[in-house]
């Protein structure tokens, strides 16, 4: 769910393992407003984002539009325009972090939205509940542009409807050509995610995926910065697979030198998936890589205010766009213990949200963390 915290919309994961066990509550009235609580000492305030007009609306086919797309954080109209994944679907080759089938197993989304679908539920969101930019990604194909064909279609489908900005996701494609035909078709922002960097890392957290190199993407992000600038480029990198902060450290500078926004996100181990039970990287490992990571950003000139559109821009589910501050960077983290993830090392940060609707009941909703949420937008 979303909520927002002192000004900053932060998404927060509630039906993880993990998010039981978090020492923090919140307790909110019937109004949506409350406070987050730690062992009865007041912490913060706490609003809920309310649910939007839009999903309250049908397309004119008939499929209600939360199917089609959901509202993230505060203003951002996110979809999965391909739900099947050539990964997800060999158990062997998927990503243990990744649920894209979940939703669509339950019947919460449809396999493939289409560019009218897209333009429609776009056109009602950006009228009806202020949405501002559209996040769109997708499961990967078995075809050489690896999505990127239908995420331009789709793209041209919202353009056509409304004015808004739009970031494409994809695995890089097999010809950068891709990358003028997306951004022809209306994309203003590309991502394409590492999500972890270290080759062994890569291979036991993301086996299928893992095929395309670090250095493929690499050759993907130098030519997509050309295409769609500086700051216009991002990758999610997801503390809490097993990368070392230095390995992480360095992707970053790598990236940022290259124009590339790393958006860095803590793991958020989703039920059902092998990753279920992995422990979240813990706040202090969190908040010493962003300390890092956000005055290079900002140094560099790549702040998420300048992200035209999407996950960076949203910034929701990372704590990082409120460390990207001129200054110097933080030291580099050691490496030592205080950085090993264990078991015991609980997402300190990713506050646990007991709610309270009532006086005298509090019901344990779990972690409040500036998490990512269940695989990045793979929310629809
Ligand atoms: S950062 Fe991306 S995945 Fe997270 S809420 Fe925002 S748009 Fe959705």
């Amino acid at each position: 769910m979303a909520a927002t915290l002192r000004g900053a919309t932060v998404m927060i994961p509630i039906h993880t393992d993990q998010a039981a066990a978090s020492p923090f509550v919140a307790r909110i009235g019937r109004d949506g407003a409350g406070t987050v609580e730690r062992d009865g000492r007041e912490l913060a305030p706490i609003a809920l984002v309310k649910a939007p007009r839009f999903y309250a609306l049908s397309t004119k086919d008939g499929i209600p539009y939360p199917k089609i797309a959901l509202l993230h954080g505060a203003d951002v109209l996110a979809s999965t325009v391909l739900q099947t994944c050539i990964r997800y679907t060999e158990r062997d080759k998927a990503c243990t972090f990744c649920a894209i089938g979940q939703s669509l197993a339950a019947g919460r989304t449809t396999a493939k939205k289409t560019p009218e679908q897209l333009g429609e539920v776009a056109e009602a969101a950006a009228r009806l509940d202020g949405v501002r930019h559209v996040t769109l990604t997708t499961g990967t194909p078995r075809s050489p542009d690896r999505g990127a064909a239908h995420l331009a279609d789709c793209a041209r489908g919202i353009k056509a409807r409304v004015d808004l900005p739009v970031q494409a996701q994809c695995e890089p494609p097999d010809d950068f050509a891709w990358f003028e035909r997306m951004r022809a078709a209306g994309v203003d922002s590309l991502g394409m995610h590492l999500e972890a960097v270290e080759d062994e890392v890569r291979a036991a957290a993301m086996p299928g995926k893992a095929e395309v190199s670090v250095a493929r993407y690499f050759e993907a992000f130098e030519a997509a910065v050309r295409v769609f600038g500086r700051g216009q480029v991002s990758t999610y990198l997801i503390a809490g697979l097993g990368d070392a902060p230095s390995s992480l450290l360095d992707a970053s500078e790598r990236l940022i030198a290259m124009g590339v926004y790393p958006f860095l996100v803590p793991l958020v181990p989703i039920p059902g998936t092998p990753a279920a039970d992995r422990a979240p990287p813990s706040g202090d490992f969190m908040r010493a890589l962003y300390a890092h990571i956000g005055p290079l950003l900002a140094r560099a000139g790549l702040r998420s205010n300048d992200v035209k559109a999407g996950c960076a821009r949203c910034g929701a589910c990372s704590g990082l766009s409120g460390f990207e501050a001129e200054g110097r960077a933080a030291a580099p983290p050691d490496t030592g213990a205080a950085w090993t993830i264990t078991s015991e090392s609980s997402d300190d940060a990713s506050v646990q949200l007991p709610a309270c609707a009532d006086a005298g009941h509090v019901s344990r909703v779990p972690p409040l963390a500036p998490g990512h949420l269940l695989r990045r937008a793979r929310a629809v």
